[in-house]
């Protein structure tokens, strides 16, 4: 059976994550989520004292940096060098700076080439901003994912208190409306839907219902493909 290309972008909260995880498992298909790249950079740009305006300090970063989705006892777990910074890029800080740095055209470049050689062997679902729009114009089957703010805005809170990295709803909602304004406004690879992804609402409906949704689309493609 052919092997697809997958890409799902759109804002945070939209329920990326928890469909891309859903479509690979059933495909057999490796997951992906780029987001936690950019995070992995804001982490260690953090720890090295770099702030996000410092390009040079960045380009610098990036080249040494050795990030790698690895599994282990608890699934797959994004690694810098030795270390898991899985839970450490996950805090509300982390969002606000890997939302930051992405906007640096150093670390776009850097990033772009970890996530096309990632895709050279398909058979993957790739979560982020722009991965059919840039990283991936020719993927097989692209979707944009998106939701009403406030919807978005409960599913993180939740989410964050289940992580006991408790935030007050509203900080969180207005911190996701920052976050979005500035991914979807920069100049480099910004958030919006590509020409010709499918696109899906999910402030009303569950996340099965998308997963359905998308898995008619896919399998469509690989019946066209037989
Ligand atoms: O998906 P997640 O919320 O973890 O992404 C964190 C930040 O990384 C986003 O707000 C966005 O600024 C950036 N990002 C990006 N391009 C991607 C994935 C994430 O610019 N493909």
């Amino acid at each position: 059976m052919k092997k697809l290309l997958i890409t799902i972008d759109g804002p945070a909260g939209a329920g990326k994550t928890t469909v891309s995880r859903a479509l690979a498992e059933r495909l057999q298909y490796r997951y992906i989520d780029t987001g936690a790249l950019y995070r992995g950079v804001a982490l260690e740009a953090r720890e090295n004292g770099i702030p996000p305006e410092d390009d040079q300090g960045l380009e610098a970063l990036c080249k040494g940096l050795e990030l790698a989705f690895i599994r282990n006892e608890n699934g797959v777990r994004l690694y810098s060098g030795e270390t898991d910074i899985s839970d450490a890029i996950r805090t509300p800080e982390m969002s606000m700076m890997a939302s930051a740095v992405s906007a640096r055209m150093v670390v776009r470049k850097a990033l772009l080439d970890i996530q096309r050689r990632m895709g050279a062997e398909k058979g993957a679902v790739f979560e982020g901003r722009d991965m059919g729009t840039v990283v991936f114009p020719d993927a097989d089957v692209k979707f944009f994912l998106t939701a009403d703010l406030n919807v978005r805005a409960i599913r993180r809170h939740r989410e964050l208190e289940e992580k006991q990295a408790a935030q007050k709803f509203e900080e969180v909602e207005k911190d996701m409306a920052l976050r979005d304004a500035a991914d979807s406004s920069r100049a480099l690879a910004p958030l919006k839907p590509a020409q010709d992804a499918v696109f899906i609402d999910s402030t009303e409906i569950s996340a099965q219902s998308v997963i359905d949704q998308m898995m008619k689309h896919i399998r469509k493609k690989i019946d066209d493909a037989a």
